[in-house]
């Protein structure tokens, strides 16, 4: 049985539209949208999964966010990457409990918060931002997320070549930054034999010049795909894809770093 809501979390208050809003509950607080005004002490205190009412009898359902609807509504500085694409990142780069993980750049946050996740207290996970401003917006949607900096994270101000001659390792390296190819040597220094590399990149170009890059070694398995996610909308009347669909985020390329 999970702890009923306290006052200081976030919930996600589902309308009868399926419309979805991130709220942090406070004592005495109201909570207002275009169909209505819900006080905050009628969700405080309830199971999770609690239908309440506004004045006008609108339904309300409240959830604890899942790391999907954080993300979709946190504060941003840089792009993040969509729920779509952190999914398959997590599984094609293999991070695993307690993997080592490198990450650049950090921008808001949203692959931080999957790969904290992902590699857990016996984990590691260290993320270099080079704009300050996009650090501390992270930092702050870790707090919020977390409900505290998660302990194994590090958030590093800096450019992401900079590890190289820190003596550090790590299992993977996760990258969503305009050049990686720049990256590549440095990160070669870093990553253990066997390692794998994930990039996250908008445009066929860039994808390009990284794979090329990566084959000139010391990578092999050189794979590139992009995520179509397709929803629907099933009721008793009509099944069908919805009408509007994300058409193009971003292309994934994953490799392997071989021994010397
Ligand atoms: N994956 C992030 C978004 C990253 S946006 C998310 O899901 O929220 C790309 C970020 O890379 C930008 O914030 C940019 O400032 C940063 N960046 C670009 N080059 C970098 C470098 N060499 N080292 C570290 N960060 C870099």
């Amino acid at each position: 049985m999970t702890a009923p809501f306290e006052a200081g979390e976030r919930g996600i208050f589902l309308d009868s539209r399926g419309r979805r809003y991130l709220v942090r509950l406070e004592a005495g607080a109201t909570f207002h949208y275009h169909r209505g005004a819900l006080p905050h002490d009628l969700v405080i205190g309830s199971q999770e999964g609690v239908t309440v009412h506004t004045a006008a009898g609108e339904p309300i359902r409240c959830f604890r966010p899942r790391l999907f609807d954080f993300v979709l509504k946190m504060g941003r500085g840089a792009q993040i990457i969509y729920p779509k694409d952190l999914g398959p990142l997590l599984v094609y780069a293999d991070v695993f409990p307690g993997a080592h993980v490198l990450e650049a750049g950090t921008g808001s946050g949203a692959l931080t918060l999957a790969l904290c996740r992902a590699a857990g207290p016996d984990g590691r996970v260290v993320s270099y931002e080079i704009r300050p401003e996009f650090s501390v917006v992270a930092r702050e949607n870790a707090e919020t997320f977390f409900g505290k900096t998660p302990p194994w994270l590090e958030l590093r101000v800096g450019d992401v070549r900079e590890v190289a001659g820190s003596g550090e390792t790590f299992d993977r390296a996760l990258l969503d930054l305009p050049e990686p190819w720049e990256t590549l040597s440095a990160l070669g220094d870093v990553l253990h034999p066997g390692g794998i590399l994930g990039a996250y990149l908008p445009t066929t170009g860039q994808t390009q010049a990284l794979v090329l890059a990566l084959n000139e070694g010391p990578f092999a398995q050189v794979e590139t795909f992009e995520v179509l996610l397709r929803t629907w909308h099933v009721t008793e009347r009509s099944v069908r894809p919805d009408h509007r669909m994300v058409a193009h985020t971003g292309f994934i390329t994953v490799a392997r770093k071989l021994a010397d």
